[in-house]
């Protein structure tokens, strides 16, 4: 079934709706994104990551398509006419079409891109097994705290990843992890820390992260926001990720090394059920 999106003011069919090639997100990756979830139809945190892509345009002085308001309404409409129960919502402001040159145009009007996309969240069955990381070097550039849609690196990592039998990459810059190539890392230390990198230029700020930090904090488990080793990662006793299409999932193995007993550890079972109880109840329908 062809699915509704949305394009720069219309609903179109999926196969009619179309973009300029003199769009800077096709010539220059000029443009940001966000991914929010959907659960029972509901958007989860969309405040907070529509927040963020207002962080996003402001770092690369781009101007915002519509406010949040609209935004969020076409995020409404983009569920209601799709039927969408659990998935996503994906969008992504471009600087628009101009003739190509690297400067920024002083003309071109803003692109605005939303489309849903189905997917088992709460079902998802990696939550019941755990995923398998690799570590990799983290060749992205180095304002990763703005949400580009330049991902070539990330896509790299992930397709390294899949060669060596793994789910996903944790990269590296040095010898510490920063997060993965679409979500935060965390490990819990045989104390039952939670240790995270800390926010700044080197990781995104996951809205997600933030939503567990709390609930961590909330449950009193201790949280150390610093970078941490691959060598802390493969001896922690538990690890996982956090992101928007995920939530939370549980890693069992890091380089082909068990993590903990190699099923999901308690504290990363305990946090995605306290998220997904929270998210549930605080939504925006
Ligand atoms: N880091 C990176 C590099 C990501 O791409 C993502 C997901 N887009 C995240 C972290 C998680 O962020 P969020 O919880 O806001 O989805």
């Amino acid at each position: 079934m062809s699915r509704t999106v949305y394009v720069n003011g219309s609903y179109l069919p999926e196969s009619e709706a179309k973009i300029s090639v003199f769009d800077r997100g096709f010539l220059f990756a000029d443009g940001v994104y966000e991914v929010t979830s959907v659960i029972q139809g509901k958007l989860i945190d969309n405040r907070r990551h529509l927040q963020r892509l207002g962080r996003s345009l402001d770092a690369l002085e781009m101007h915002a398509p519509a406010d949040i308001d609209e935004i969020e309404r076409i995020q409404h409409e983009l569920i209601r006419r799709n039927s969408l129960d659990e998935g996503l919502i994906y969008l992504q402001v471009t600087r628009g079409a101009a003739d190509r040159d690297f400067s920024y145009p002083a003309q071109a009007e803003p692109s605005l891109v939303m489309f849903s996309q189905s997917k088992e969240i709460l079902r998802n069955p990696l939550a019941a097994t755990g995923i398998k990381v690799i570590t990799v070097a983290d060749i992205r550039w180095l304002r990763r705290d703005i949400k580009s849609i330049g991902l070539l690196a990330p896509c790299m990592a992930k397709m390294a990843a899949k060669k060596a039998g793994a789910d996903d990459a944790w990269m590296v810059d040095g010898d510490r992890i920063t997060e993965g190539s679409s979500n935060n890392a965390y490990i819990v230390d045989h104390e039952g820390n939670i240790v995270t990198r800390q926010l700044g230029h080197d990781i995104l700020s996951g809205i997600t992260r933030r939503a567990i930090l709390e609930l961590a904090a909330a449950t009193g488990i201790d949280v150390q926001e610093r970078p941490f080793t691959i060598d802390e990662a493969h001896a922690a006793r538990e690890a996982f990720i956090t992101s928007a299409s995920t939530l939370v999932l549980p890693v069992v193995e890091i380089d082909g090394r068990t993590i903990g007993e190699g099923t999901p550890g308690p504290v990363a079972k305990r946090l995605r059920e306290l998220y997904i109880e929270m998210a549930i109840q605080s939504s925006s329908s």
